[in-house]
């Protein structure tokens, strides 16, 4: 079902709106050692929605989370003032901060607002009840305003007070971000993309796919299995892995899904070894893994035949990296898989959010990429059918 969107909610004008960003950046030390945004993507995918509502005359109050403060007090590397000023100049107006999230301070700020105007609040996670999901806290946040809009698809998988309490206390409704999330994800969820529908699956491990996979395997065309998890499957199959990482409490889940699988899913065939991700000593293509090496990277002819699976496919939804893309060389299997990807006119792409998504940029293709998801978490859940917390707080279209 789909969401209510903020077209939905009547005239904005003079109303003070509380928004749920997703603005969990990473931070870094600028000139002269004050704290400035290293990068500024999640801040770019929600200038729509605040664009939207500042034209729509509304009093725009922000609120999210920036990395993992303890939680219950005030820890100044987790601020969201250097957020506010980057935000600022991305839109070309004005951002005011407010060092505080609920408190008189926050209260006057939300009322001395004016139409059009843009309040950033402290980061949520400063008070305790943020990741608790307190009602109490959920309360409080809602007071500070009279409409509610969810634009922070990356936390919705979560119960977080922010993205649940709320869309039940106000008229609510779906940010741009959300609402463009729900509607690129579902046809993946129901199997109602275009065929052929093709799953590349990677990552480090199995057990955080198990899910997805089982959901996934009855509705499309092919599965193409990469990265650490290969070798749960490879080792199910009696094969010799060598050191690979593995998950020996799952093969059994791995036989399973292979038999339910059938020809649909594809393992790699060939593998890039070393002695360890940090040391490439002994660094060698090679089909049959050795036992005292471990497999990094998916190898060539498994890349070739990947693209091959993968060519006159009209829908691909890509989850997690090939190999441990992080370190040169085991890069080449995701890059060259998401380079195909992107380059090949006529796939329409849904990157997964989390590490694919940063390889995707890092290459430069996400531009290429039919949607890159903003959630790694969220967008993983929400395709296997699992219901999300913040997404069902909203109502209805
Ligand atoms: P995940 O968080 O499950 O998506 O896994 C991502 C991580 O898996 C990345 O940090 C990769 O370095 C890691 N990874 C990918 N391939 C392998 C592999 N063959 N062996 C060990 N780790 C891997």
């Amino acid at each position: 079902m789909a969401k209510r969107r903020i077209e939905a909610l009547g005239p904005l004008r003079g109303k003070r709106v509380l928004v749920r960003v997703d603005f969990n950046v990473p931070l870094r030390e600028g000139a002269g050692g004050a704290m400035t945004v290293g990068d500024d993507h999640r801040l770019l995918m929600s200038l729509p929605t605040i664009r939207r509502l500042r034209d729509a005359g509304a009093r725009v109050l922000l609120g999210s989370h920036l990395g993992r403060p303890s939680g219950g007090k005030v820890e100044p590397e987790f601020s969201m003032k250097p957020v506010a000023e980057r935000l600022s100049t991305l839109l070309g107006a004005p951002v005011r901060f407010v060092a505080d999230l609920v408190g008189a301070e926050a209260q006057a700020a939300a009322a001395a607002l004016q139409d059009g105007e843009v309040l950033l609040l402290e980061n949520l996670r400063f008070d305790k009840g943020e990741k608790k999901g307190a009602e109490e806290f959920g309360r409080a946040l809602a007071a500070l305003a009279e409409v509610y809009v969810n634009d922070a698809f990356g936390v919705s998988h979560r119960g977080d007070a922010s993205v649940t309490v709320p869309p039940r206390l106000l008229p609510a409704a779906a940010g741009d971000l959300v609402a463009t999330e729900l509607e690129r994800l579902a046809p993946l969820r129901d199997g109602s993309a275009p065929r052929p529908y093709v799953v590349v699956m990677g990552g480090g491990k199995l057990a955080d796919k198990i899910p997805v996979l089982e959901a996934l395997v009855p509705k499309v065309d092919a599965v193409l299995i990469g990265g650490g998890m290969s070798y749960t499957f490879l080792k199910a199959k009696g094969e010799e892995i060598g050191r690979s990482r593995h998950e020996p409490e799952l093969l059994d889940t791995a036989r399973k899904i292979m038999e339910r699988a059938g020809d649909k899913l594809a393992l790699p065939i060939d593998h890039v070894v070393a002695t360890s991700p940090d040391d490439p000593t002994g660094y060698a293509v090679v089909e049959r893994l050795p036992q005292d090496r471990m497999a990094l990277d998916v190898g060539p002819r498994t890349i070739a035949d990947y693209c091959r699976r993968l060519t006159g496919a009209r829908t691909v939804f890509w989850n997690g990296p090939l190999g441990v893309f992080e370190k040169k060389p085991f890069n080449l299997g995701t890059d060259y898989v998401a380079s195909f990807l992107g380059y090949s006119g006529g796939i329409h792409t849904v990157v997964g959010g989390g590490d694919s998504a940063a390889a995707a940029r890092e290459l430069g293709i996400d531009e290429r990429m039919g949607w890159v998801s903003t959630g790694g978490g969220a967008s993983l859940e929400f395709v296997q059918g699992e219901a999300l917390p913040g997404i069902e707080a909203l109502p209805d279209a």
